[in-house]
Formats: structure tokens, sequence, C-alpha cells
């Protein structure tokens, strides 16, 4: 019997005693390749010695000061790491405790942005269906995940609204080319912004490759440029969550890189800590800065673990250790071994309707039937049945996806860590393959 509220308040989970590497050990002694990292979180793995051990240095010279009162080194080089030397224009951060908490702060910083710039106007938000940005009410609200959003829906504010996701499996036309699909996804964004009143809109909002809710699903080539264009047009700010897709996932430290854009702010979380502290972040173009700082001077906002210093700590080694160990090359070649693999071992399977991804960031779409793309029934849960299946063949995925609305399938989400061996990606391969063969 056990006292947490667990996700699932019928059957708890396992408990994890240990992991080392990219694998856990359970109490019962079985051990799990863990190809997902949680959530996408562990991005070198569980254990890694030079983290713990900023872990334990920083524990014992500076554990917790309030961030009103004091700042602290590892915060201070974190954010030079960060924003020192990094292309795009980024200039600052702000560090908080979690995704959704970072989503919180980048919907006050746009809000505040503009009241410093005397536009107290824009206070719309646009964001996409299909889209997840967090679970506090704010992120909630700019989400699009109808699932998620339903139960709370009352409470959610009403200054979002959200435009279809950039989603080619299933929202590019047949016969529709990747440039006209994007063009077309940004007329919608302008037809948008026209319909709330452009000089209302405060930002955009957007994952340049989606994660939990449709499955490691980039946009079509051109398309961030487009919208990077309309938010321009109207002075409207762009922010990019990379919570999930950020920190190197994708083969560059942000996904953003890819699309030839920047954001006006960014949101960071799991990748940036790498599961050994909590902690999660904005990264800011000077721009923005300068408003805040050439105007009231304070950022109207806070918690009491901001900038928390063995959380920096830890992910400050973290960056170090992607960035000395060469780890956005290897996630760039790992992430084509995966999914060369999973295309050679399941691309023509009859219910894996779709993969994608970018870098070590990749997902199957399942479906009843590949040529129609009809999504299963989702009283069936195939998402969790494949989950449960690989954890029966000794691998854990992230499931998703498998809502009622028929607009995206159920998906199996892989996200292993940068520092994973070959050996292990290909366990990886087969575990999956396993699974989906097991299950469908
Ligand atoms: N944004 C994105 C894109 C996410 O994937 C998530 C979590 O999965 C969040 C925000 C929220 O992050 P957290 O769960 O750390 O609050």
């Amino acid at each position: 019997m056990t006292r947490i509220l667990h996700r699932s308040s019928r059957s708890a989970p396992p408990v994890a005693v240990s992991a080392q590497g990219a694998w856990i050990t359970q109490a019962d002694g079985r051990r799990v390749l863990d190809a997902c990292g949680g959530a996408a979180v562990s991005c070198l793995g569980h254990g890694h010695p030079r983290v713990v051990e900023a872990i334990r240095r920083q524990a014992g010279q500076l554990d917790y000061v309030h961030s009103g009162a004091f700042s602290n080194q590892a915060a201070e080089e974190l954010a030079e790491v960060l924003v020192g030397h990094e292309p795009g224009g980024l200039a600052g951060a702000y560090f908080v405790s979690s995704g959704s908490e970072a989503m919180e702060a980048a919907l006050k910083l746009a809000r505040q942005y503009f009241l410093e710039r005397g536009q107290a106007r824009r206070q719309r938000f646009i964001a996409r269906r299909q889209s997840y940005h967090g679970n506090t009410l704010g992120a909630l609200a700019a989400g699009g995940n109808a699932l998620r959003r339903a139960p709370y829906a009352p409470l959610l504010a009403d200054a979002f609204s959200h435009v279809s996701p950039a989603y080619a499996y299933r929202g590019q036309q047949a016969g529709e080319g990747e440039a006209a699909y994007a063009a077309r996804l940004a007329a919608e964004l302008e037809a948008e912004f026209q319909r709330l009143g452009p000089d209302t809109v405060a930002a955009f909002i957007a994952e340049p490759v989606v994660g939990a809710t449709l499955g490691c699903v980039p946009a079509p080539a051109g398309y961030f440029r487009a919208v990077r264009e309309v938010c321009d047009r109207h002075g409207a700010l762009l922010i990019l969550d990379e919570v999930m897709c950020g920190m190197g996932r994708t083969g560059t430290l942000h996904a953003w890189e890819q699309e030839g854009i920047a954001p006006d702010i960014q949101t960071v979380a799991k990748g940036l800590g790498g599961g050994f502290q909590p902690i999660g972040g904005l990264l800011i173009a000077g721009h923005v800065l300068d408003a805040i700082r050439d105007g009231s001077g304070s950022f109207k906002h806070g918690h009491t673990y901001v900038a928390h210093p063995i959380a920096c700590a830890a992910a400050l080694a973290v960056q170090h250790v992607i960035r000395e160990e060469g780890l956005l090359a290897q996630v760039q070649s790992l992430g084509q071994r995966l999914r060369q693999g999973l295309e050679a071992r399941l691309g023509q399977h009859p219910h894996v309707g779709d993969i994608r991804g970018r870098g070590l960031f990749q997902a199957i779409e399942l479906v009843a039937d590949r040529d129609s793309k009809a999504t299963f029934d989702p009283a069936l849960q195939i998402n969790l049945r494949v989950r449960d299946a690989a954890l029966e063949a000794g691998m854990i995925c992230y499931p998703g996806g498998g809502t009622a609305d028929g607009l995206h399938g159920d998906h199996a989400l892989l996200a292993p860590p940068y520092n994973a061996s070959s050996a292990e990606i290909d366990l990886i391969v087969e575990s999956m393959a396993t699974a989906v063969e097991t299950v469908t």
C-alpha cells in the first residue's frame, strides 16, 4: 500500500532503486534500458560522475540563497555558458525549477515587455493546437492539448487562441509541397493576428519540434522563417518552447538553429539539468532584457527557488560535459543510427504510420490502418500497451497521443542519452520492434 498519489491510483509503478548510464535498476533487481530519459530529460544518462561531483561540491559550499538578496557563482557561470557565445542575439537567462515555471515566466516577461514599451493593449497570445507547454494554469492555457485542458477549462485565461500545428503527416494536403504547406500555415497565423487585431497580440508560442503531444514532429522547411516574419510584421514576440526538444536533443544546442531564425524568448528545462536537479529557464534576447533594464528596472515575477545554486551547478556541469565530450556530434550520428534502425525494422509495419524526429528525439506514430491513417480506438490504449510490452522486453519508452478526437495517433517517443553506446541504440531499436510486433 503506497501513500503517494501516483499518476494511476489503481496500480503503483515499480520502485526504481538505482540508475547508472542508460540503465535503471528496479527494487526487484530487474534492469531496464532507459530509452526516453523519463520524458526526454536524462541527456547524459544517470549517475554521470562529473555532475554528481559538481552537486556534492556545490552543496558543501553554498546550498541556497534567495535570488532577491544574492546572486551565486553557479548561476552566473551557467548564464554565461548558455548565452555568452551563442548565436541568435540571446543575451540573458532566468533560472526556475521546471518547464512549466519557465513558460509562466515567459508569458509574464512578454506581457511586461509590452507594458514597459507603453503597449498595454498587447495581452493576447497565439499558440498551436495539439501542443503542450506545461501543467500550471498559464502554461496549460497556452497549450493546445485538449485532453489536459478539459478538466480545468473554467480556470484557464481566455488570453490564448490556437492555430493549426505544423504536422505534415496529417496536415499536409495531397499534392501540396512542403513550401506551400508552410506558407498555408503562416497565412493561417496571419489571419489569426488579423482576427484578434495585430496590436493586441503579445506573442506567438511554438515548440520547434513538437514533443509530448504529437511525438517528435518537426515543422516543414521554411515554416519558422515564415512565422518569424508574421511576428516581426506585427511587432509581436516569438516564444519558442524548447523544454523538451532543446539543449542538444536534436543535434544542435537549440532546435531553432536548424530553422535559420532565433526567438525573442526561449524556454528550456529537461536537458538543461539532465534530471540531476530540477531546473528550467528562460533564454532572453537583448532587446527584451533592455526593455526591462531601461524601463521599470525589475522583472515583476519570482519564485523561492529562482537560480538555485545546486540546480545551477548541476546544469553547468551537464553543459560542460556536452561541450567537452563533443556530444552534439554524437547526437547527430547516434540519431541517424536510431532513425535508420527504426526505419529498417518498422518502416513497412502495417501499424506504423510515421517515423519522425531529429537527432536523438525520434518517435513512431501507430495507426490502425496505414493507408487511411485511421487512428486506433483510444479505449485500446495502444500507446500504454506498447510501453508495457517494451518494458517486458527490458526497455522503457515514453507513450503519448491516442486522444479521442482522432486528430493524431498513438505514439512511442524515444530520447536516449547523448552518450549512449551504439549497442544500446541497436538494443532500443530491437526492443521497440518487439514491443510493436507484440501489441499490434
Ligand atoms: N513545455 C514542453 C514542450 C514540455 O514538453 C513540457 C513537459 O513535458 C513542459 C513545457 C513542462 O515542463 P515541466 O513538466 O518540467 O513543468
